[in-house]
């Protein structure tokens, strides 16, 4: 395949000509040619999504732009297949999982965003002698910036609400998984949308990603990512005072404490460390138990994880696929040798599993159960973003919830207890944006979605991603 950027309602290459190779993970075969563009190119689009937002797209009704996103969740379902299809090819994620999640949640979202605007309302406020209203207007042009592990499903996260409310939008897909980006552009290009409202910028982010954020012509940024690079982002969009949402790292505990029905909630304790390989933000990668069920829980956990069916993506009956990169995967095989140097046991995984010989060069590792470390220890604290989990001992609340504090991030955590008084008291301690109560990653769009401490800055979901993409202008009249 060879992709293009998207620009002005035109498919371009980047305009120095330059590319870079997409490649697919469970086979280390070159699966795109993708343009690796540069600061001339973001120029280009911002220029682009500049014209729409003082143009025709600026001029849509609130119905028009709920119309689109509306027709782009609805091509997209009829098409769901061959987003899957790419979503799994480009990540190394088994096809059922992208077919189940991804891409119906990179649907719903645009519906959501849809149904969002049509039913908003603004405020007004009154006064003896006087009424004040407020004005809900876009931010104008928002550069939106995502990562690799949740390519559509993230990405669709900020092009619904940014399009909803009337932004043009200028986006950069991870360098690693630009597949399903491209698929949008030509969706939203096979619907006639007006030129310049989306705009795809391909590359790598030190080229495309700082272009945008240093831009003075992009006026939001919303990133998701690494929080390395969220300072980074977070500095430069500072500079030029755009408007900016970061949605960064985690190293999210699960809690699960002595009265929690084991039976039952085990494999969703698992499926919270290692689903899409481990390699979502919000996984529960420290798992701190009671000291009385330590035991049973590591048993249990490592029974689950050498259960996964590993191997090819594509085969329907494969529930673990090969992480995204090889570069990635030796960035977690680097934690598992540490992790060992720092006292731990691998309890099961660990290894590079045997695969058919087709995906010999896939970028494959086993899910991994890590006991005996200590709960300050790197390994403990460190965000690995693969499918590692480790597992500490506790004696009381007040210990478990100073150790699930006990991290620089806080971007979620889950609570697995009978106990509903604990459940609330532990909930409130958490030092997190998200609890969730014996369940995980039970989302309802409206709910605010983010984290504190170096997890971010900003929340997304419902109104807070409305509020994000727009500028409350108040007018006050005398009567
Ligand atoms: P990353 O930070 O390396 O890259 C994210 C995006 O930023 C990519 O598009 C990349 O090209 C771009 N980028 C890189 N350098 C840049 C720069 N200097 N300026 C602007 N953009 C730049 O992250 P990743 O490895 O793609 O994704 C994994 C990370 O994302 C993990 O830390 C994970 O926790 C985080 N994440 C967070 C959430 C959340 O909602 N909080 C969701 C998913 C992933």
């Amino acid at each position: 395949m060879q992709l293009a950027n998207y620009i002005g309602g035109r498919f371009q290459p980047a305009l120095s000509g330059a590319t870079l190779d997409d490649i697919e993970p469970a086979t280390g075969e070159r699966v795109a040619v993708v343009p690796a563009s540069r600061a001339e190119d973001v120029d280009a689009a911002v220029r682009a999504a500049r014209d729409a937002a003082t143009g025709a797209w600026g001029a849509a009704s609130t119905a028009e732009r709920a119309d689109l996103c509306d027709a782009i969740a609805d091509a997209i379902a009829a098409d769901l297949d061959r987003f899957a299809d790419l979503e799994s090819r480009d990540t190394g994620k088994p096809l059922r999982v992208a077919k189940t999640v991804d891409i119906p949640r990179a649907i719903e979202n645009f519906r959501f965003f849809a149904g969002a605007v049509r039913h908003s309302a603004t405020e007004m406020h009154e006064m003896a002698d006087a009424i004040n209203y407020t004005l809900r207007r876009p931010l104008g042009v928002v550069g939106l910036i995502t990562p690799w592990n949740l390519p559509l499903y993230l990405l669709s996260w900020k092009v619904a609400p940014a399009l909803a409310t009337g932004n043009a939008v200028v986006a950069k897909p991870s360098e690693i998984t630009p597949l399903t980006a491209h698929a949008l552009a030509e969706t939203i290009d096979r619907l006639g949308a007006p030129k310049g409202a989306f705009n795809l910028v391909h590359g790598y982010g030190h080229e495309v990603g700082a272009a945008m954020t240093a831009h003075p012509g992009i006026d939001g940024i919303s990133f998701t990512g690494g929080t390395a690079t969220g300072k980074h982002v977070g500095a430069s969009a500072g500079a030029t005072f755009k408007k900016v949402s970061l949605e960064l790292g985690g190293k999210n505990a699960t809690l699960v404490f002595e009265d929690a029905d084991l039976d039952r909630v085990l494999p969703d304790i698992a499926r919270a460390s290692f689903l899409n390989q481990g390699q979502i933000c919000l996984c529960g990668s420290r798992i701190l138990v009671h000291r009385s069920i330590h035991d049973r829980v590591v048993e249990g956990l490592a029974a689950i994880a050498k259960g996964y069916r590993i191997g090819d993506p594509r085969d329907p009956d494969t529930t673990f696929g090969s992480l995204t990169s090889h570069a990635h995967r030796e960035k977690v095989e680097g934690y598992l040798a540490l992790a060992v140097q720092e006292g731990g046991t691998i309890v099961t995984g660990g290894r590079r599993p045997q695969v058919p010989p087709a995906l010999a060069n896939g970028a494959f590792l086993e899910p991994t159960v890590i006991t005996g470390l200590g709960i300050a220890c790197r390994t403990a604290t460190e965000e690995i973003f693969g499918p590692v989990a480790t597992v500490h001992p506790f004696d009381t609340d007040a210990e478990a919830v100073a150790m699930a504090n006990g991290v620089q991030y806080g971007l979620a955590a889950s609570v697995w207890t009978r106990d509903l008084a604990r459940a609330h008291r532990v909930a409130a301690a958490l030092e997190t944006g998200m609890v969730w109560v014996n369940c995980w990653l039970k989302r309802d769009l409206r709910v605010p979605f983010g984290g504190v401490k170096a997890s971010g800055v900003g929340r997304e979901g419902g109104k807070y991603s409305l509020g994000f993409y727009t500028n409350d202008k108040n007018v006050c009249i005398q009567l």
